[in-house]
């Protein structure tokens, strides 16, 4: 990443903070350019799971605004914190911009559910925050205020979000690679984001009749 030529002045350049502030100019989950992708951890956020980290160094670089920060965005749904300010919301003041009413059976059917528990019943309404945690509602007012895209975009509902929720890790298949490309080793499932569930109190009876509604969830 660093230069190859003044190194020195071409890496304090690269580091060079941006002026664009995090939490306030730029979600606080957003993933910046100087943050790469730096392999499997054992990682606190998924309880010590293998997981997708990426380097922290939010603030340097470009924001990238389509993508979330694979570490920020696990602990904003494990800890309940604010995707826009990093702030912890709490109950009552927890709102959500983009999720879908969805029954968990639909959800099931679409495979949007793995891991998803039993105990659910397939009428139960889910309230599929796909991978974005309940903002404060002044957050949620900022961000339609100053988003363009969020402003434009039909999808846009700001609803309260449940007092119950779940929470579904999505994972994908890695495994250890050599230079040459060869497999170092087994597989192993790894953790990338956290999809969020809230668990209303309504039930859907006739779910079974429901179709899916098209996934195309925006991020930030
Ligand atoms: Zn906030």
């Amino acid at each position: 990443m660093s230069g190859m030529r003044g190194g020195a002045v071409t890496g304090a350049w690269l580091m060079e903070k941006s002026r664009l502030e995090v939490g306030v100019d730029v979600p606080w989950v957003t993933s910046w350019t100087e943050e790469p992708v730096i392999g499997v951890r054992p990682c606190p956020t998924v309880g010590g799971r293998p997981a997708l980290v990426q380097k922290d160094a939010a603030g340097f670089g470009r924001p990238q605004y389509s993508q979330n920060h694979l570490v920020r965005q696990r602990q904003t749904v494990r800890g309940m914190l604010c995707p826009m300010c990093g702030r912890p919301t709490d109950a009552g003041d927890r709102w959500t911009q983009v999720a879908r009413r969805t029954p968990a059976g639909l959800l099931r059917r679409t495979g949007k559910a793995a891991g998803l528990s039993r105990e659910i019943e397939d009428r139960r309404v889910l309230l599929d925050a796909g991978s974005i945690a309940p903002l404060h509602k002044a957050c949620v007012e900022r961000s339609l205020q100053h988003c363009p895209h969020l402003r434009t975009d039909p999808n846009v509902n700001v609803m309260p979000f449940p007092a119950r929720w779940t929470i579904l890790p999505l994972l994908i298949e890695a495994a250890p690679m050599l230079e040459t490309g060869a497999m170092a080793g087994a597989a192993v499932l790894v953790v990338t984001f956290l999809q969020l569930v809230g668990i209303t109190d309504s039930t859907d009876r006739d779910w079974r009749f429901r179709k899916a509604p098209p996934r195309d969830q925006p991020a930030g």
